[in-house]
């Protein structure tokens, strides 16, 4: 069945086309800058084709749609026949607060649900809204299915979702630990236990999705017990240009210190922070970071090591959540490719007698185990796969 994945941001859509049955893409691809003029990359992967850029007005979401669908189609790039090919899609929707523990087949109730959940999520929410009407509007008569970042960590227990707070701002505000990057550490977490050969019905996993973004999660017997993003994706390791978790008191201080407000507050904590700010602004990227301490830079060298530092640290509190653990995956950007980022993680985590495989831990970007045949610990690299993820919960749903 070929099943139309679509992740649908505030001035952006990405989509891949999947073939369910080979689990493989046949097309993937890109609008941006919808609203402000507009560009679609496509990349028609089963016909073996480069990309093809077009660039061409794109003042809503419903124009980014029927030129995907047009670019799905097309007599040379195109990889189906006709729309009738397309038997579901699958959308990725940011947060489902309480609401939702689940994928769910979209309807009327359902695009409500998520509506009352947009004050959780006010950037992400409303795009991803606006992407599933115009998908609906394109093709009215194909099964449409949600995939929430926050559903897989709905399973937390209360002493893993509850903060320090007067619980009637949890009764009254729903604030509370949600979690995200679900589907990553959902998808990660079934493919570690088969690549270590666990029941994950029996089993207790840690997930470190390292990117831009980063956050660890703790998976006891498939279902998630705790993870290290909060209320909003603030929360947990420093990240690229996140701080993670702060002492919530430097906030007050450093409005008074620098005379900012709330917002610019915030946006230092979202966007100026992480091995961004912590390496005086080398770069949010860890190659750059890389480079920059092959060449002797010590900024970007502390921004590295506090954030494994950080990333063990977690490791470590959710050995003591899962009480034990069999294995451990690092997935997603950094994850998979930083063999540097892997290595001083692991070496502080020798203590549960985790041995790296240096050779093996060169690897990049595919699923291999890097500690030792006699670590008494399993550590993997697997690499993540969202847009399949989504796929393979819709084609589950309808
Ligand atoms: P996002 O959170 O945006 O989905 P990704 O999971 O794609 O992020 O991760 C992006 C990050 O992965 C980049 O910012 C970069 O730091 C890192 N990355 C990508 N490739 C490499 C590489 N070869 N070596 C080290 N880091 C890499």
């Amino acid at each position: 069945m070929k099943v139309l994945v679509i992740n649908c941001g505030s001035s952006s859509l990405k989509y891949q086309l999947i073939d369910s049955e080979t689990e493989k893409p046949l097309a993937s691809g890109l609008c941006e800058r919808i609203g402000i003029d507009g560009r679609l990359v496509h990349k028609p992967i089963a016909k073996g084709l480069d990309k093809v850029t077009i660039e061409a007005e794109m003042k809503t979401h419903e124009t980014a749609i029927k030129m995907v669908l047009d670019a799905l189609t097309h007599k040379e790039h195109g990889v189906i026949e006709n729309l009738d090919e397309i038997k579901a899609v699958g959308h990725r929707v940011v947060h489902g607060g309480e609401k939702f523990a689940s994928s769910v087949i979209i309807s009327e109730e359902v695009i409500e649900a998520i509506e009352s959940c947009n004050e959780l999520a006010p950037l992400h929410n409303p795009a991803n809204l606006i992407g599933i009407r115009a998908c609906q509007a394109a093709l009215p008569n194909v099964p449409m299915v949600a995939v929430f970042d926050t559903a897989f960590h709905q399973t937390m227990p209360e002493k893993a979702f509850l903060y320090g707070l007067p619980l009637e701002y949890y009764e009254k505000y729903k604030i509370r630990r949600y979690g995200f990057h679900g589907t990553s550490h959902s998808f990660v977490s079934q493919e570690l236990a088969k690549a270590a050969g666990l029941d994950i019905k029996n089993s207790k996993l840690i997930v470190c999705h390292l990117g831009n973004g980063s956050s660890i999660s703790a998976v006891l017997n498939g279902k998630s017990i705790d993870t290290s993003m909060g209320f909003t994706p603030l929360a947990g390791v420093l990240m690229g240009t996140r701080s993670g978790d702060i002492d919530p008191a430097i906030i007050e201080y450093i409005m008074k210190k620098e005379q900012k407000d709330i917002d610019a507050t915030m946006k230092l904590l979202n966007k100026d922070s992480g091995v961004y700010g912590l390496s005086r602004n080398i770069s949010s990227d860890f190659r750059d970071l890389d480079q920059a301490y092959r060449e002797g830079n010590k900024a970007a060298d502390n921004a590295v090591q506090t954030f494994c530092y950080q990333v063990a640290k977690y490791v470590g509190a959710y050995v003591a959540a899962l009480n034990g653990v069999d294995a451990i995956a690092f997935t997603a950007g950094v994850g998979e490719n930083d063999g540097r980022v892997r290595e001083l993680v692991m070496a502080q985590l020798s203590y549960l007698g985790i041995t790296i495989d240096k050779e093996a831990n060169k690897t990049r970007g595919e699923e291999k185990m890097i500690s030792t045949k006699d670590s008494k610990i399993k550590v993997y690299i697997i690499p993540t796969n969202e847009e399949l993820a989504i796929a393979r919960e819709t084609v589950e749903l309808i």
